[in-house]
């Protein structure tokens, strides 16, 4: 029977771990995976992180079960800085906890599924997790550029799309910090998207995994409130794994937005079915911890300040890349503009070979670059080695 099987490929991002790790050039420079690094190469754990998680140890009186919908004072207390000042609309906003935002995005998928959306709209690339996702469900899946020539949203694509959707179809929408390509849409776009989401009826999934990553809490925010505050129905997927650095310990959200409040509690109760069937309930310890910090002044504060110096790492490498200019046929400057920790390069299968083969410089073959990567001591290389192959 499970002879059967076909045989599936590797992580590609793992085995590219793998051949780093064994690579012995002092120079080498890790592009690949996504996790944030300081300019000495490090992932830490957060000091707030760390403090929560004294305090968990010395304070948590139980690790009795809970249920499908986890944590809710992790999950309530995330509301106002999710959401801003409209909290959660009077009820029409609930959540619950999920295993890590992916866990977020296959409740999100699993309700449209439930619910008859007949197909989703997605930008491309995207993060491909979420056409995994979608296929594993066999939903339907419609993708329209999200890239336009000149390394900014392609809005034309994405007007066509929503123009073109029929009623109760659903689009899928990053909130911010695009992965893999950095682009994300501006206020202006992200109200012209939101016209069409009300005039076209189509329901919106937003995956915000990077909040604080961009230009900040509130700015980064922007699309998804303009988002609740506007349409009817929504979906949204929420990862803590980013901004809180918490990345292997799985904390993320699922939000529903209904059209009431009673409606809302209706979604949750199928939200927390579509858990139980899943992973009956999520892992507790990261997300008590993001509890505690989002509950006390003194931590929240130095959660925020740790977030800002990861923000303005990631700017001054955007910064410096985009101030190199052209590395031979590679156009930086759009880097500067670009939001997050990822850009796509425009490399070929050989240059990407030869980048990792001749320079040390270790990228996903789909061209996508993590930023946090580069560091003022090895930008000048990395450069160096582009003009190289893309010469
Ligand atoms: N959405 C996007 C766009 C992502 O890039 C990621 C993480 N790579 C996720 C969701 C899932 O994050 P988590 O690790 O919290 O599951």
């Amino acid at each position: 029977m499970l002879d059967r099987l076909d045989q599936q490929p590797p992580d590609a991002l793992l085995a590219l771990i793998k051949l780093y790790d064994a690579d012995p050039r002092p120079t080498k420079i890790d592009l690949g995976v996504g996790v944030y690094r300081t300019s000495d190469g490090a992932t830490p754990v957060f000091g707030a992180i760390k403090a929560a998680e004294q305090r968990l140890v010395s304070e948590q009186p139980s690790k009795a079960y809970l249920g499908p919908e986890g944590d809710m004072g992790f999950v309530k207390a995330l509301i106002p800085h999710v959401f801003g000042e409209a909290g959660d609309m009077g009820g029409r906003i609930d959540g619950m906890q999920t295993p890590g935002g992916t866990g977020g995005v296959r409740i999100a998928a699993g309700l449209a599924k439930k619910a008859g959306v007949a197909k989703v709209l997605m930008g491309t690339p995207s993060w491909p997790n979420h056409a995994q996702i979608f296929a594993d469900l066999a939903m339907t899946v419609e993708g329209f550029d999200h890239r336009a020539e000149d390394g900014s949203a392609n809005m034309d694509a994405l007007r066509t799309a929503l123009q073109n959707a029929g009623k109760g179809d659903a689009v899928l929408l990053h909130g911010c910090c695009h992965n893999p390509t950095g682009i994300d849409y501006t206020p202006a776009q992200w109200d012209e998207i939101v016209d069409l989401l009300v005039e076209r009826e189509i329901l919106p999934i937003v995956d915000l995994a990077y909040q604080g990553l961009g230009d900040g809490m509130e700015e980064d925010a922007y699309g998804l409130r303009k988002v609740v505050a506007s349409v009817p129905e929504a979906l949204i997927a929420y990862s803590c794994d980013k901004n809180f650095g918490l990345y292997r310990d799985r904390v993320g959200a699922f939000y529903a937005l209904g059209k009431t409040a009673d409606d809302t509690v209706r979604i949750m109760s199928n939200g927390c079915a579509l858990a139980r069937a899943n992973w009956s309930m999520p892992p507790d310890h990261g997300a008590a911890a993001v509890g505690l910090i989002l509950n006390d002044k003194a931590h929240t504060k130095q959660w925020l300040d740790e977030l800002d110096s990861m923000r303005a790492r990631i700017g001054e490498v955007r910064s410096q890349l985009a101030a190199a200019g052209k590395a031979g046929s590679v156009d930086l400057t759009p880097l500067g503009e670009q939001k997050g920790m990822f850009a796509m390069l425009p490399l070929d299968k050989d240059q990407i070979g030869a980048l990792r083969t001749d320079h040390g410089v270790y990228m996903a073959g789909s061209g996508r670059i993590n930023v946090a990567g580069l560091t003022s001591g090895n930008i000048g290389n990395f450069v160096k080695a582009l003009e190289a192959v893309a010469g």
